[in-house]
């Protein structure tokens, strides 16, 4: 397999700065992420990456690249003699393609091919009731934007952009180095243009050749009722501009959704737990439910345990793709009394006098298991 050159893997000058190159390398290792790009090469272009900055961010790695191009420093060239060459070197193949520049099968990539912008990703927290509901919101984020004065071309309005005469417009340029074992010719990255194949004499001042500028922009992004945490809007051609006509990138907002006090969530249904009294419990009561959507009326049946669920139809959050609503479930909690004034005491006493060992007859067969337990049967 032959070796791109590591400045072209990162798409970076040769005189890149490493605040350019940690940029870069930024970039193109969340574009490549075999966990976010499923395409078959993806693994190896993350690993290319990832090999290349590991190699240019380090300086002395990158002064004995930039001399020797790709060979491992600490086996070969620098130091001892032909004697190291048989069992040291790993690969074979990797002198071999830099003698030949990496040349075999490598792909030219034309620097005037159109490419599709980069894919931008904004954050963006909601309300519960924001979620539930949707909103139409607008959000404002830096991205970079073709530069008006020179729409792009990099070139001072009144001015042509010329073919890079160094490179004749090929983006690369061979460069021929000395080693210890003779001449050897690399390909890299035309430096006197990028990479771009293109010359431009008298630069826009606005945005000093780069045909882009950075910018902050507003946006308009309509949330629809129901999103729930974690999901993700895509807003089609709003990422960063095209290169040579190619189309925009995409913004893919990302949501994350607050907590609430009192609902919980769980896809379209909305949990809450509402506390009643023993006598609501017991006698049976018409109790007030706050909703998504307001109060209800909820009826209790008198003899109502702690733990039974009632479900209030309808009143959840709307399918966030149109297919209803989901429905709120209430929880009730029966809640003992922890302060009784002498009174309720005395009533309560009368209460137990009254009914006995067993609280309710309904319950005698349970309590009959719990009998059979303590005797082991
Ligand atoms: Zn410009
Ligand atoms: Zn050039």
């Amino acid at each position: 397999m032959s070796k791109r050159d590591y400045y072209e893997v990162l798409g970076v000058d040769k005189g890149a700065s490493k605040e350019e190159m940690k940029k870069a390398y930024r970039k193109l290792s969340k574009k490549y992420h075999p966990d976010i790009n499923k395409e078959a090469d993806a693994a190896d272009k993350f690993k290319e990456v990832k090999e290349a900055y590991e190699v240019l961010s380090d300086d002395q790695k990158r002064a004995q690249y930039d001399r020797f191009g790709h060979t491992d420093p600490n086996q070969g060239f620098g130091g001892g003699g032909a004697g190291d060459f048989g069992g040291g070197f790993g690969g074979f193949e990797d002198i071999f393609n830099t003698f030949f520049g990496g040349g075999g099968g490598g792909r030219r990539r034309d620097p005037n091919a159109p490419r599709a912008g980069a894919d931008l990703q904004y954050t963006m927290t909601l309300s519960f009731e924001e979620a539930v509901f949707g909103k139409d919101t607008e959000i404002e984020i830096p991205r970079e934007e073709e530069c008006d004065t020179c729409h792009g071309s990099g070139a001072k309005p009144g001015t042509k952009v010329e073919t890079c005469s160094h490179c004749q417009g090929s983006g690369q340029l061979n460069v021929e180095q000395n080693t210890p074992f003779g001449r050897i010719v690399n390909r890299r990255v035309c430096h006197h243009c990028n990479g771009t194949g293109k010359q431009i004499k008298d630069k826009c001042r606005t945005c000093g050749g780069d045909g882009k500028v950075q910018k902050r922009r507003k946006i308009s992004v309509k949330i629809p009722a129901g999103i729930d945490d974690g999901q993700q809007l895509r807003v089609s051609g709003q990422g960063e501009p095209g290169i040579n006509g190619g189309p925009a990138g995409d913004l893919y907002v990302v949501f994350h959704v607050r907590n609430h006090d009192f609902f919980e969530r769980n896809g379209d249904d909305v949990y809450c737990e509402m506390p009643i009294t023993f006598a609501q419990a017991a006698l049976g009561d018409e109790i007030e439910v706050p909703t998504l959507h307001g109060k209800v009326k909820l009826k209790v049946p008198g003899g109502t345990q702690t733990g039974t669920r009632f479900r209030v139809k309808g009143k959840g959050v709307p399918n966030v793709r149109g297919y209803g609503t989901g429905d709120q479930h209430v929880l009730i909690k029966v809640v003992t009394p922890s302060k009784l004034t002498e009174k309720q005491k005395q009533l309560l006493r009368e209460f137990a006098d009254i009914s006995g060992q067993v609280p309710d007859e309904q319950h005698e067969s349970f309590f009959d298991k719990v009998k059979k337990a303590f005797k082991g049967e």
